[in-house]
């Protein structure tokens, strides 16, 4: 059991879990909680998705009375610096608290665009409570939107927007939507069922500039020498981990606060979860930073079992999910790199799943409309069972039955 009292830094969906996982865990000494937001911490994938539609109440984790009642010191403040031979941190307010064990779940925050204009008030980002509900009330009395980058967040608010009656452009670098991050297969579906609910998508092209008239944005121009007319500009172009806490305590960082496969980073007495950590994956090889409930809420169950006795390593087997207009999208491993993709199910039914292989061995599966697929196969690839190409082809092969 660790000693001292246990500082988290950021209060998103990791530093929330591990504080409620080491009160479940049994844990006695003190657990502080800083969060940065404003607001009780609150789940993030509703901001694209149902709070666009509905809002304004926060999707809390849980109230107030939670963190009374456990004993969790939920502070709003922000860690501004470690001194790690003293083991304290000091607070944006000023103070500063003592550490037995400090955890950076800082997350990370919205890649910023670089062209001109790109400040101006009617150019907007996806990532926070407050930026979710400024972008509620712009489609509430909008008519138009561009959206740049046809990646997860991009795309689910342009299907929001679009149901809600909005014209919708979006505009895309590469050739494909989620090119980083799901098959051909995949892309290809959601593009062909954006483009039927009538959002334009541009691809091979970018913004260059940011149209304005008297401060209010009118258009955006394109690298092709286009123009797209629009009042309202949404930017979906990644993130950026937020490593500077670690980075200016001399702790290394890559991709992410480089962590062990225990989520420690190079000193001992620090730990990095969630988007913000680029951790050793025992299970791939390598190391890996990825930004997903699951990997925030595994990291934080992990690390709350290490703190309070049992120093297992990290191994779960991700997953992730994005709901887009009409279509839930499943996806479980890690399913990039993949040689061979096999589709099971029918395609123009509207659900089926893609089956990815590298070297003939099962990497991931990436499900539309189809959860029970997806629940099989997280069973599947947890028990490192493996089904052939050739029985994933097949729809009347039994996925169930290579787990007995
Ligand atoms: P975060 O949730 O980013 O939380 C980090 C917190 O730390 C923030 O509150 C930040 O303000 C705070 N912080 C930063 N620096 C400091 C500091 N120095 N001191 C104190 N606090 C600090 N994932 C899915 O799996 N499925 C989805 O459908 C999905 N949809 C999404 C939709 C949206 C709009 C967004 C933005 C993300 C979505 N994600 C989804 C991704 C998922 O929400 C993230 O992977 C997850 O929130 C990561 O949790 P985290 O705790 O690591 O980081």
């Amino acid at each position: 059991m660790t000693k001292g009292p246990v500082v988290i830094a950021g209060a998103g969906h990791a530093g929330f879990q591990l504080a409620a996982g080491l009160r479940q865990g049994g844990f006695t000494e003190p657990v502080t909680l800083l969060n940065g937001e404003g607001h009780l911490p609150y789940h993030r994938p509703p901001l694209s998705k149902a709070y666009l539609n509905s809002g304004p109440n926060t999707p809390v984790f849980r109230p107030a009375k939670f963190y009374f009642d456990q004993k969790i010191d939920l502070i709003e403040d922000r860690a501004i610096s470690i001194d790690r031979a003293a083991r304290k941190v000091s607070l944006a307010s000023g103070y500063s608290l003592d550490y037995g064990h400090l955890v950076l779940a800082t997350g990370a925050r919205n890649r910023p665009l670089d062209i001109p204009n790109a400040k101006l008030d009617g150019v907007r980002y996806l990532r926070t409570i407050d930026e979710a509900e400024a972008l509620r009330h712009r489609i509430a009395s909008g008519q138009r939107a561009v959206v740049i980058g046809a990646g997860f967040i991009g795309l689910e608010f342009a299907a929001t927007a679009r149901a809600k009656g909005l014209d919708v452009d979006v505009v895309e670098i590469g050739t494909r939507v989620m090119a980083r991050a799901v098959t051909a297969e995949i892309s290809e579906f959601f593009q062909k069922q954006h483009t039927a609910a009538d959002i334009r998508i541009h691809f091979g092209v970018h913004v260059t500039r940011i149209e304005a008239d008297g401060g209010k944005v009118t258009g955006v121009s394109l690298s092709n020498g286009r123009r797209l007319p629009t009042e309202l500009v949404v930017v979906g172009v990644g993130v950026l981990p937020n490593v500077e806490l670690a980075t200016d305590a001399g702790l290394p960082v890559a991709a992410g606060v480089i962590v062990d496969k225990h989520l420690r980073t190079a000193d001992p007495n620090i730990s990095a979860i969630g988007d913000c950590a680029q951790y050793a994956s025992h299970r791939f090889g390598g190391s890996m930073r990825l930004e997903s409930v699951q990997n925030a809420t595994d990291h934080a169950r992990c690390l709350a079992v290490q703190l309070t006795g049992n120093a297992k390593p990290y191994d779960d087997m991700p997953w992730f999910w994005s709901d887009q207009g009409s279509s839930k999208l499943q996806i479980v491993g890690l399913t990039t790199g993949s040689d061979q993709v096999v589709v099971r199910g029918d395609r123009a039914s509207g659900s089926f799943s893609a089956f990815c292989y590298k070297a003939g061995k099962l990497l991931g599966i990436e499900s539309v409309n189809n959860t029970s697929d997806h629940m099989i196969g997280r069973r599947l690839l947890a028990a490192n069972r493996s089904i052939t190409p050739e029985q994933a082809a097949d729809n009347g092969f039994d996925l169930k039955s290579v787990l007995t």
